[in-house]
């Protein structure tokens, strides 16, 4: 039987760990307070609003800076950096990406463009992340490695990459993923489209596989109004990244020269100078995430049926979203506590609807997903922008 939840004081629980507010507190909001207005006027008064200019270098540097992976190319958004990694790593027609089923489906979308596959994946309670073990036992049954190549015996496809996505901010087992990524010979793709300012063992998400993509959406914990980049320590994938985003334009002073077919999902400079604003304040916005999330964790400790969801040992979350996690798997409470604290001015959210369960990727293969069933039915995501902190 499922506990009863005490709403009305779960509501004044988490009122007291907010500042006080007239009206309703969304979800998560932007913050401007720096330098936005000073560089993107200077694009504006300088005429460089497009895809060249000098904010698109800085903001590169700054990222490559803040995150210690070695090149960064910011692209359009996350969705077409995700599809750049995958693309760089090899995944082609037909191929299988692993990814976990609790995701944002531009996770599994990236996998899409590249006309593969998306095999889904369980996640762990602990770090709301792909299952390491469950999915290595998972290929020991299903899989092969025929070559330098792993397949899947059900369907007959390659599967060509692992990609796990750090949940809300949250780093996923890195370490435990590493180990299956080499004993499968699956190369290691990071979906950091949440996590900019989360770190796994003292260092930053985004640089443990071979490739990864970030998201500057205006949800994000910064944002350049739309926008992505992609990071990776290899010289040579960051070199085809940049060249096959900018088109695939072999440089020349005039000529129109160009190798192979490229995308143009470069981003432009005036949405970069916003991003080099942001930057400059990404570590005070950490901070404040993480104070905001301690004061969750302050105020509902001990309270019965639910519990804040805390980061993983040996991580420092960026807490993108906060996090409560009901005790029961039950989708009617869940619905009730979301209409309540709604009508409160507490606006939250459900978890995404597992994306097996989309239409458009009912038929794509996938392991057993108990976990993330139940995650899903459990998670409610609470208002969580910076300027709560
Ligand atoms: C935001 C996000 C993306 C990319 O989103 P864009 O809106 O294309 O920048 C990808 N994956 C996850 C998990 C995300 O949350």
């Amino acid at each position: 039987m499922t506990t009863q939840l005490d709403t009305q004081a779960l509501i004044s629980l988490l009122k007291e760990a907010l500042p006080a507010s007239e009206g309703p507190i969304a979800l998560h909001e932007p913050l401007f307070k720096g330098n936005e207005w000073e560089y993107v006027k200077k694009c504006l008064d300088t005429g460089w609003v497009s895809s060249v200019g000098a904010y698109v270098n800085q903001f590169e540097e700054m990222l490559s800076k803040y995150t210690g992976v070695n090149h960064a190319i910011a692209v359009v958004n996350g969705t077409a950096a995700l599809h750049m990694c995958l693309h760089l790593v090899g995944v082609a027609r037909n191929d299988e990406v692993i990814i976990p089923s609790l995701t944002f489906v531009a996770t599994a979308n990236a996998i899409s463009y590249c006309g593969a596959i998306p095999l889904f994946c369980d996640s762990e309670e602990r770090t709301l992340g792909i299952d390491a073990e469950k999915l290595n036992d998972f290929l020991l049954e299903n899989a092969e490695i025929r070559g330098n190549a792993c397949f899947n015996r059900n369907t007959g496809r390659r599967i060509a990459a692992i990609m796990p996505m750090h949940t809300f901010g949250h780093p996923v087992n890195i370490d435990a993923l590493l180990l299956v990524s080499d004993k499968w010979n699956l190369p290691l793709v990071e979906d950091a489209a949440e996590s900019l300012g989360s770190f796994y063992k003292g260092r930053h998400t985004g640089g443990f596989g071979k490739i990864s993509g970030l998201s500057f959406n205006g949800n994000k914990i910064i944002t350049t109004g739309g926008g992505g980049a992609i990071l990776t320590n290899d010289p040579e994938l960051a070199r085809k990244a940049k060249h096959l985003t900018t088109t695939a334009r072999v440089p020349h002073q005039w000529s129109f020269m160009h190798d192979e077919i490229g995308y143009n999902y470069r981003l432009p400079n005036i949405n970069a100078a916003l991003g080099c604003a942001q930057m400059e304040s990404l570590p005070e916005y950490v901070a404040k995430k993480r104070a905001l999330a301690q004061r969750y964790k302050t105020v509902l400790a001990g309270f019965k049926g639910v519990c804040f969801f805390r980061e993983p040992a040996d991580t420092q979350s960026n807490y993108w979203l906060n996090t409560i996690l009901l005790d029961a798997p039950d989708i009617t409470q869940r619905d009730d506590l979301l209409e309540k604290l709604n009508e409160a001015g507490l606006m939250t959210r459900p978890a995404w609807t597992l994306l097996h369960k989309l239409p458009i990727f009912s038929d794509c293969p996938r392991m057993d997903l108990s976990v993330a069933e139940s995650l899903e039915r459990r998670i409610l995501n609470i208002p969580s922008s910076v300027r709560l902190g």
